[in-house]
């Protein structure tokens, strides 16, 4: 079975979802005979002893969201199961801004972030009673309301890119927190988190196979155990957020080279600024998503779901590029559909739905239905359009980019991760123009809901495969508001940055 779920899968509730992910039991309601009978399972299972899991506690703050993971994982880098014992979000409120105000933001860190890090304390797995003062000696316990417990083998905490002030207030309480548990410090990229979080849900399958494992419900398979990570490198990402739109095809664990990227505004900012046209502002303002407002465009552009989609995928370049004319007085044209430019342009878009709201202010539901999904459309089309190119370069050769044909070849794996992945026209369109254009056997995978917009157990997982090939971070790193993926970039991409130090390449 697929670790990551596959668009067909996918739940439209999240409730399934999240039960699904859902870690076993807080570690407080755990019993001590529960936490050692699991371990002696998985010693019995693989028939040696087992060192006991990696846990770390995570921190983001890279923008409104803060976020407090803890993450519990085996050992094996490219392999191992995980569990969540904690994952909590809050996001502040900015309604009233339009969009995210950096200082009502750093203030709901501020105001959060202590409080969530005590709770997430609590579900550090219980240290038992027994050997507790030979642990508590050796430093491996911290005490939480009176009880002792496992401590972090290392914090992860999110430093870059994103607003500096945000993300300092996160960086300094995870530096305390290294400093006070005599712990490492795992300072991680947001977007590179964001690129792995597939291999995160597939680890927590194996996690989830393994309780089930010894639950004792039946499962003899041995494929029931095999816990290798997936997707394997090389795969191919589509990371769209409200920041960022890029595609990019990940190497290795730190090597995500940029294929396409937007040259003005990011994807979900256009969205949102579409919806906040299109959308009528009594409906938005009833909105659940805070500032999210793309999320309610696409409601109201399929309030039936995807059995209204209709949707023909282009079977040609010429068709994809072709001018929305719905006669009506207004059009929509493509972005960059004159040019094969490796890039997205997602502002002219924008300028002409907004253009065409501002010329028909009294425009009728239908008609705004009309505009919202045909925004839509090409948007998503544009997405496709520079990974269609990116697959068929993969036949020429050009100079400089062996390495990347012959990878790109390889890829079999499409992510789509970042919030706006959590459009499900944007999964249904990929697929369509995947399977139209000769692409049919590239899988696409896209994590669940909650971990398609910003979390705290994406940042944990990076840690947890950092730590795991040796990455350590120093005392003394600084927040960094733009801090480039692409190892070929000026800054030389996630470890171009000072601050990295690797024990392994130390110690040998
Ligand atoms: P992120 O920056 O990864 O936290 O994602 C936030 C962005 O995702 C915002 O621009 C949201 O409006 C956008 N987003 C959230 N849900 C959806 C959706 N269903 N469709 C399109 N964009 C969305
Ligand atoms: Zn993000």
């Amino acid at each position: 079975m697929r670790a990551a779920w596959s668009v067909a899968t996918r739940p439209r509730s999240l409730a399934p979802v999240l039960a699904h992910l859902s870690p076993p039991p807080p570690a407080q309601a755990l019993s001590w005979h529960t936490h050692h009978f699991l371990g002696l399972q998985r010693c019995l299972l693989s028939s040696k002893p087992q060192p006991q899991p990696l846990l770390t506690l995570a921190i983001e703050s890279s923008c409104d969201d803060t976020c407090v993971t803890v993450l519990e994982k085996d050992h094996g880098a490219g392999r191992g199961a995980a569990r969540l014992l904690f994952d909590k979000k809050i996001t502040s409120d900015n309604r009233q801004f339009g969009g995210v105000c950096p200082m009502t933001a750093v203030a709901s860190h501020t105001q959060h972030l202590a409080g969530m890090v005590r709770e997430a304390m609590r579900a550090f797995p219980d240290a038992g009673s027994k050997g507790t003062r030979d642990e508590a000696a050796g430093g491996n316990v911290v005490w939480v309301d009176g009880r002792p417990r496992r401590k972090p083998d290392f914090v992860t905490v999110t430093r870059g890119p994103g607003m500096m002030s945000n993300l300092s207030t996160g960086l300094n309480t995870a530096k305390g927190l290294a400093v006070a548990w005599g712990v490492p410090l795992l300072a991680v990229h947001h977007m590179q988190a964001h690129a792995l979080t597939p291999r995160l849900v597939s680890a927590l399958e194996a996690g989830r196979r393994e309780r089930k494992q010894t639950e004792g419900q039946p499962s003899n398979q041995e494929k029931e155990l095999d816990s290798t990570l997936t997707p394997t490198f090389p795969f191919l990402s589509l990371l769209v957020s409200g920041g960022h739109s890029l595609l990019v095809l990940s190497r290795s664990l730190t090597n995500h080279s940029i294929l396409a990227e937007a040259q003005n505004i990011a994807i979900g900012d256009m969205l949102d600024k579409c919806a906040r046209a299109i959308v009528p502002a009594c409906e938005l303002a009833s909105s659940s998503n805070g500032v999210m407002y793309a999320a309610h465009l696409e409601r109201f552009a399929f309030p039936d779901g995807p059995s209204d989609y209709a949707y023909t995928p282009p079977p040609t370049r010429a068709e994809e590029i072709k001018i929305f004319d719905p006669a009506l007085g207004w059009k929509l044209t493509p972005p960059l559909s004159e040019t094969v430019d490796m890039s997205f342009e997602f502002a002219g878009l924008n300028g002409q739905v907004i253009k065409v709201m501002l010329e028909n202010p009294d425009m009728g539901l239908a008609e705004r239905r009309l505009v919202a999904r045909h925004a839509m459309r090409l948007a998503f089309e544009h997405l496709a359009s520079r990974l269609l190119l990116a697959l068929s370069k993969s036949g020429v050769a050009q100079e400089g980019e062996a390495g990347d044909r012959t990878l790109l070849r390889d890829v079999r794996t499409l992510v789509v991760a970042g919030g706006v992945a959590s459009n499900r026209y944007l999964m249904h369109i990929l697929r369509g123009i995947l399977d139209v254009r000769g692409y049919s056997h590239i899988e696409l995978v896209c994590p669940p809901l909650p971990l398609c917009t910003d979390n705290g157990a994406m940042i944990a997982w990076t840690g947890m495969e950092m730590y795991e090939a040796g990455w350590r971070s120093e005392l003394d790193v600084l927040a960094i508001k733009k801090w480039p993926l692409d190892p070929h970039s000026e800054d030389g991409g996630i470890l171009g940055v000072p601050g990295w130090k690797n024990v392994e390449e130390t110690t040998s």
